[in-house]
């Protein structure tokens, strides 16, 4: 059943057994008719109290994968987790309502099956049909699906007959939905659209990137961001720190910070990322002023300074105007971008100024021509609070797994299908 899956206009020899060179399998060069599909999504989406899906981006964003496999001939039994149930059926996270939901985005009935192993799941994917769509009930419900069983992975294989994953957000997760499945289908497995879209995006920019590459990395703190800098140091020309983590490096130069977060215990290695920076002749780019306040609130008193005189009682919770100057000229001239991470407290309003017009420097440089990246949280947040995610070349679903990956991390659903 799997080895016959390639369109037949393309050229590409099947390979019986995943030990030979075949290249891989990917959406378009795949025909799913007659197949029956099994497909990791993420359908992980907000719901208010009564189970109402309150966004429902990420459920949109695999209608391509899903509409692909359906109009080839094929049907889809989609698979994915909801919220944290803990390995225990919780009522208030099924996926029923999503079910219902993404029928609607469909434009057509979505069967559901009450458990996602088991006698329904069986016997309704057995039944399925040509153009048909089946969603699974929370994978997460069952301890065996964060622990990556085996049996349970096996169990899950047995429902479909090509594997693909369409998942980003828990593509960091050795799961048996995400990951440990894919062994089941040596070579019958592939990227939906979704996740091949992140995977091309961050090739384009930690690849072999358009010169010159710009890397804008902010947020609160540099703890959770030594390994994405020092991954990114091996790839880009410049580098923009902005955000909390800022003000350690501030400080690792001698700087006064006030009361501005600082992480004592990194003071060192913020050294020795301006000395790798140095040394790999990348140009490092610190606020030099910034909006200080006098309590960490949107009704503090507010003021601007030197980055690194910051008073005694104040904190740096935002870029100031002559940093967003230079950060966006260095913006304006790169051919590739990444940000991750706000430059300021964008929450609050008094502190927003820095991360909108970042925002507004890298839609404006996507405009003309440099290809952007936003990955990984807060940054994706601000640039859709701003309204300007379709300026953007590609903004990423996933965020601890885009951080795994811009750290330079192999992540493991990735590995999975690859391998
Ligand atoms: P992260 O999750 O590490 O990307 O951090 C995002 C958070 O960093 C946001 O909630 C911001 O409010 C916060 N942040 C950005 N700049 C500062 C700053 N100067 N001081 C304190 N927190 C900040």
């Amino acid at each position: 059943m799997q080895s016959d899956l390639r369109e037949q206009r393309t050229t590409i020899n099947v390979s019986p057994t995943r030990d030979t060179f075949a290249p891989m399998l990917t959406m378009d060069t795949t025909n799913f008719a007659g197949k029956k599909a099994l497909v990791r999504v993420d359908l992980n989406v907000p719901q208010d109290a009564n189970g109402k899906v309150t966004d429902d981006s990420r459920a949109r964003a695999i209608v391509r994968t899903v509409n692909k496999i359906l109009s080839d001939g094929g049907s889809a039994i989609l698979m994915s987790h909801l919220g944290r149930p803990k390995g225990k059926v919780n009522p208030a996270m099924s996926l029923k309502p999503v079910a219902e939901h993404l029928a609607v985005l469909l434009g057509k009935p979505v069967l559901f099956a009450t458990d996602c192993v088991g006698a329904d799941a069986k016997a309704k994917a057995a039944a399925l049909k040509p153009g048909e769509v089946l969603v699974l009930e929370n994978l997460r419900f069952h301890p065996e699906e964060e622990a990556g069983d085996e049996a349970f992975s096996k169990t899950l294989s047995e429902l479909g007959d090509v594997y693909v994953n369409d998942a980003f957000g828990t593509a960091h997760r050795a799961h048996a939905s995400t990951t440990i499945v894919a062994k089941f289908f040596p070579t019958a497995k592939l990227f939906g659209y979704l996740m091949q879209a992140e995977i091309d995006s961050v090739g384009k920019v930690l690849g072999d990137p358009q010169r010159p590459m710009t890397a804008i990395v902010g947020g609160s703190k540099v703890s959770s961001k030594i390994e994405v800098l020092e991954n990114l140091l091996s790839s880009c020309n410049e580098l923009i720190i902005g955000g909390g983590m800022a003000n350690t490096f501030v400080k690792a130069m001698g700087g006064q910070t006030g009361a501005s977060l600082v992480e004592e215990d990194l003071l060192d290695t913020a050294r020795g990322i301006i000395e790798k920076a140095k040394a790999k002749g990348v140009k490092l780019h610190i606020p030099t002023d910034a909006v200080v306040a006098d309590a960490f609130a949107e009704t503090a008193n507010t003021d601007q300074c030197a980055a690194d005189a910051v008073p005694d009682g104040w904190m740096a919770l935002d870029i100031g105007p002559k940093s967003i100057e230079a950060f966006r000229a260095a913006i304006l001239g790169s051919r590739t971008i990444l940000w991750n991470g706000p430059m300021g407290v964008f929450e609050m309003k008094p502190f927003q100024q820095g991360t909108i017009a970042i925002a507004n420097a890298v839609a404006e440089a996507t405009q003309k021509g440099a290809f952007s990246l936003v990955g990984g949280g807060d940054s994706v947040a601000a640039v859709n609070q701003f309204g300007l995610a379709d300026k953007i070349s590609y903004v990423s679903t996933g965020g601890g797994a885009m951080l795994e990956y811009l750290e330079g991390k192999v992540l493991p659903g990735i590995a999975a299908v690859q391998g």
